[in-house]
């Protein structure tokens, strides 16, 4: 095996830039490499002086050769608005909106749609009116929204209750006395609230209004701090009239219902893994006596903190590390695991993510792991460090996930840094009152007058007790400077496939039915537009102006040079034509019932629908289900379905054609994003049409063998995919910026958008279920650091219309020794990263190269681990806890669909599965590459959650394999998108009956994908659990109730991870493997 794999070539401009694919960022491509920056390169990196390199093979680890470029254009200069195309009108001048264009030809008698000349129709009103983004005097608003997914502060739901509780800050100075965006009246007196808890702010003052210009009682320092009437901002706890609407600084990402260490906590799981225990050593004396030292818990020892050889002495232990120590003093993460010997490595309950070393007072105030996570949570103090560790370096972010909590801040004045941008956050440092250090670059700023006050409390010379300052999640409302063009109105376009294949799938009326059930609930404001295309051979527009009797359809036969019959009647007001609307959708699936057409020309549709978005910007919601094999963007099969399962290698991973990169760039240039849905049982091309999405920063929704008959399954998910679809928030014209502490660099980025400039990624449309990931490079030591930071911030559209941006600040400690870097390490980030950078590799090299490098990356760090960090030589293969799991992982991943080799998996799937490596969030990642397994038979209540009122069961997670299932028993597999409920064949009666509602094994049926709700206490555990599980995630898994019979049971076994196939290792193999490769 080659030991090339992940080792990187750090400067040398050999390796690649992972950026989202091949040639994704060509301007940064046309740098030479290693240019710019003025960085001071690290000394190439250097793999393991031991090893024998062969042939350079690109690098997973790609933490040199990025290529610079210019700076872009600052996330506060919002783009300029892009040159607008003329709109194509057709080439007979002015029609009138009934009638077709003569180019246009009238489909035949049924499909024309009867037009009734709009006599009495008034020309839409303006689309796009400029007065709805913030203009007002200084304000300040603050609000911290409870209300699940708050997009857009909804003034009904943010405001009272909880805003009258006081959290609803009235305007500032010489602000007049109205309400802006719906927020309770300035001069309100707010009612008493609850004790505040620490770092709470005092809204109850009841000067409101100006600043107070007398000298106050306020806090020694202080320049002016009106006297607090009743308590000190300091103490917790005093006053009964204090709001508690602030002490989200604490819980902030949690449910109020889920318990867990403050901020912490993941949320959905429950809090204490009460099985850890299990990954403690087995009991000494089944170990050999050399291992019994070494698989003791560090509990007491300083032993895991000694120095190696040659590095730092103990004067240098970096604060980091004391605060570790001065912590519970069990650095759990760095206990021996002799990984050929322990078995039981899962806790029992889904991983949780590793707590940076911080002094608590920084912890409290970091940034939620849900949010935001690095696969390393202590930082590296120089490259050269983080080479030897020969783990990536990255960040994971899931930048617009909902939120239960989220303080919003409205202001005229946003504190950035004036050299880098940094927008002020928890983890700068104040000089004094008036000066502010920043955490990225170290320049010292001014702090403004303006917030000297601190809206919270409503007291002067407070700077440091701002909202912005005390939480490492933040959203300010924008004022007008970060906007060069009005805000754009929310937007829908729905491109739909009417083929004679798509009609047969019937997934029209689904679609149909879907969107007239949640027309109401779609995200925007009364300028909302939406609007309609169909296509076959042919692209079908539906005139939807206000005024006509009935939607009036125009057919362009021309589809080589596709224009738009009535450019301003297709893209409509919801509010105003709704009916119509309504109208069309209920006759659409009757409209083509009987077509015969069965060619798909979704190229020009696209292009149509491109022109049609591009004055405004919005969003493009393409339904396909076939391959289009008519005009431009036409493609042809590329899969040979014999080859599936030998062939070592898979071709056509890369796109046929670059057509639909491109027309993605083009959507992106105009603010236009695609998602795209495919339903379908034959190839499509994925790898070549998701690079329309990809590119948009859109979204792949794939429905393999969608029927409206015979696969239940798929349309039950079809249709709870598209309400959370058409109903969650969306942020429009969004850019994202990510930045870090000097020294570090960021230089490949993982997910769907296009990547502007070095930092800058093009979001045309963002939404809550998107995640990111960036890797990282050392570009300067960090020796005088003690902690670094990372930035990511967001600037939207809301689709009120409001100018927005999100800030998420997290802050890591540096540290000096290997022990401590293996002892920050994140697993699950660091699979996550390692994923995404193998997808790349895949399309830009081979999947065997892919899956070399993978298994590499285990041997390597676990390799250096044990040359550099481990101070007393064992035998066996040996890992440090936190990385425990690594190899397992590892292994999932060669076995996951979009890696795995010697099985039949379609190319549509792989490519599929690729795709949601890189774009998911962490958490949904890491389900699909190691499933959850739970046995059901057996639920009880102890340990149970209790969420509104509902007993959730919590079983324990067991391990992937076939020796964790029993016969008698029924088990449940979750593994992301789907599920699977395996019932053994001697199962217990009882769960049968109460659970299954079936008299015997026999009666199961064949496609079971609903559990019955039966009264009894075993079906109502079973299904809390289940739908709890479905709960936690934004898309709907599928279940799937399968025998030893079913056509499905090989699905569920190939996520037997740690079972040897005839085509891949068991797990305990792969070790044995891992440790000959270490032992070389
Ligand atoms: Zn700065």
């Amino acid at each position: 095996m080659s030991t090339a794999g992940f080792n990187s070539q750090n400067g040398t401009g050999t390796g690649q830039t992972y950026t989202n694919g091949p040639s994704q960022n060509p301007v940064a491509l046309q740098q030479p490499p290693g240019v710019g920056y003025g960085m001071n390169h690290q000394p190439a990196y250097n793999p393991m002086q031991t090893k024998v390199l062969g042939p350079p093979s690109p690098a997973l680890y790609a933490s040199g050769p990025y290529q610079p470029v210019p700076p872009g254009p600052q996330l506060g200069s919002y783009p300029p608005p892009p040159a607008q195309p003329l709109l194509t009108r057709p080439p007979i001048g002015v029609l009138p909106s009934h009638t077709p264009p003569q180019s246009a030809s009238p489909g035949p008698g049924p499909r024309q749609a009867q037009a009734t000349p709009p006599a009495q129709a008034t020309p839409p009103p303006p689309a796009v009116t400029s007065t709805s983004y913030y203009t007002g005097p200084p304000a300040w608003q603050y609000a911290a929204p409870r209300g699940p997914a708050p997009n857009h502060v909804n003034p009904a739901a943010a405001a009272p209750p909880h805003m009258s509780h006081g959290s609803a800050q009235p305007p500032g100075p010489g602000a007049p006395p109205t309400s802006i965006h719906g927020y309770p009246q300035p001069g309100t007196a707010p009612p008493p609230m609850n004790p505040p808890p620490p770092h709470t702010y005092q809204p109850n003052r009841p000067a409101y209004g100006p600043p107070p210009t007398a000298p106050p009682a306020g806090p020694p320092g202080a320049t002016g701090t009106p006297p607090p009437p009743k308590v000190d901002g300091d103490v917790a706890g005093n006053g009964p009239q204090a709001p508690n609407s602030y002490n989200h600084v604490d819980n902030r990402m949690a449910g109020a219902a889920q318990p867990g260490p403050p901020g912490r906590h993941l949320g959905h799981y429950p809090s204490l893994p009460p099985g850890y225990q299990n990954t403690l050593a087995p009991p000494p004396s089944s170990l050999h006596p050399a291992l019994q030292a070494a698989t003791q818990p560090y509990i007491q020892g300083p032993q895991p903190y000694q120095q190696q050889p040659g590095g730092p002495g103990p004067d240098q232990l970096s604060p980091s590390m004391a605060a570790m120590s001065l912590q519970s003093g069990t650095p759990e993460a760095l206990r021996v695991v002799n990984l050929l010997q322990e078995r039981n490595l899962l806790p029992p309950a889904p991983v949780p993510a590793p707590t940076p070393c911080l002094t608590q007072d920084l912890q409290k105030l970091n940034c939620s792991p849900e949010v935001f996570r690095c696969t390393l949570t202590s930082i590296p103090q120089t490259q050269s460090l983080l080479n030897k560790a020969k783990l990536p370096l990255g960040l994971l972010l899931h930048p617009f996930k909902d939120l239960s909590q989220l303080p919003v801040v409205t202001s005229s004045t946003i504190v950035r840094c004036r050299s880098c941008r940094t927008y002020i956050n928890p983890f700068v440092s104040f000089l004094d009152q008036r000066r502010w250090k920043c955490n990225l670059c170290y320049r010292v700023n001014d702090v403004p007058e303006e917030f000297m006050y601190n809206p919270v409390s409503r007291s002067y010379g407070e700077p440091h007790k701002r909202p912005e300052v005390q939480n490492a999640t933040i959203e300010f409302i924008a004022p007008s400077e970060y906007m060069l063009r009005p805000p754009q109105p929310a937007v829908y376009l729905f491109v739909l496939d009417v083929s004679h294949n798509a009609v047969e799938t019937g997934y029209l009326s689904v679609f149909c039915q879907s969107l007239l059930d949640n027309i109401n609930a779609l995200p925007g404001d009364s300028r909302t537009k939406v609007g309609f295309i169909t296509f076959d051979s042919t692209i079908h527009f539906y005139n939807l102006q206000e005024g006509l009797s009935q939607p009036q359809m125009l057919i362009v036969s021309d589809i080589e040079d596709i224009f738009l019959p009535t450019p301003d009647s297709l893209l409509v007001n919801l509010n105003e034509c709704k009916e119509l609307v309504q109208d069309l959708l209920k006759s659409l699936p009757n409209l083509f019932e009987k077509t015969m057409e069965t060619q798909s020309a979704l190229g020009s549709a696209l292009q149509a629908a491109f022109k049609l978005l591009s004055p405004t910007g919005g969003r493009m919601s393409v339904f396909q289900t076939q391959l289009p094999n008519l005009g431009v963007g036409a493609l042809q099969s590329r899969e040979d379905p014999n080859q599936r399962a030998s062939a070592k290698d898979v071709q056509h991973l890369s796109p046929a054609t670059d057509f639909y990169k491109k027309l993605a760039l083009d959507c992106s240039g105009q603010q236009v994003a695609v998602d795209l849905f495919l339903l379908s049982a034959q190839y499509c091309d994925l790898a070549s049409l998701g690079c329309i999405s990809r590119f948009s920063a859109g979204s792949v929704y794939y429905y393999p063998s969608y029927h409206h008959q015979h696969n239940p399954a798929q349309v039950e998910r079809f249709q709870r995919d598209l309400k959370r679809y058409l109903t969650r928030k969306i942020g429009f014209e969004a850019v994202m910026r990510i930045r870090c502490t000097k020294g570090l660099s960021i230089h490949t980025f993982h997910g769907n958008f296009f990547v502007r400039s070095t930092d800058l990624l093009s979001l045309p449309n963002v939404n809550p279920d998107a995640g990111f990931a960036v890797q990282m490079s050392i570009e300067e030591n960090l020796d005088d650091m003690q902690v670094v930071s990372f930035q990511a911030a967001l600037l939207y559209t809301s689709s009120k219309g409001e100018r927005r941006i999100r800030v998420h600040t997290m802050c890591l400690p540096v540290v000096s020794s290997l022990s401590d870097v293996f002892a920050g390490a994140d697993v699950q980030a660091v699979t996550g990263l390692l994923a995404c950078m193998a997808v790349d590799r895949s399309v830009t090299s081979s999947l065997s190269d892919a899956r070399d490098a993978m298994t590499n990356a285990a041997i390597d760090s676990l390799s250096s681990y044990r040359q550099s960090a481990l101070t007393i030589q064992q035998p066996g293969l040996l890992a440090p806890a936190c990385l425990r799991l690594f190899p397992l992982y590892i292994l999932a991943l060669l076995k996951q669909k979009a890696f795995r080799t010697g099985t039949s998996t379609r190319l549509d799937e792989r490519v599929f599965a690729m795709y949601q490596l890189k774009y998911q969030p962490l958490a949904f990642a890491m389900l699909m590459i190691h499933p959850a397994l739970y046995r059901l038979d057996d639920l009880s209540d102890e340990g149970a959650l209790n969420i509104n009122e509902r007993t959730i069961p919590q079983p324990r997670v067991l391990q992937l394999s076939v020796e964790k299932l029993s016969r008698e028993g029924a088990f449940l597999m979750d593994a992301g998108l789907v599920m699977y409920l395996w019932i053994g064949r001697n199962c217990h009666q009882n769960f049968l009956s109460q659970v299954l509602g079936v008299s015997s094994y026999a009666a199961v049926p064949e496609k079971l994908c609903l559990l019955p709700e039966l009264d009894t206490a075993e079906s109502q555990r079973t299904r809390a659990l289940v739908s709890w599980l479905r709960d936690q995630r934004p898309f709907f898994p599928s279940l799937h109730i399968i025998r030893d019979e079913s056509q499905l049971k090989p699905h569920f076994m190939q996520n037997m991870i740690e079972d040897r196939t005839e085509s891949a290792l068991s797990y305990y193999e792969f070790l044995l493997h891992l440790q000959q490769q270490i032992s070389k």
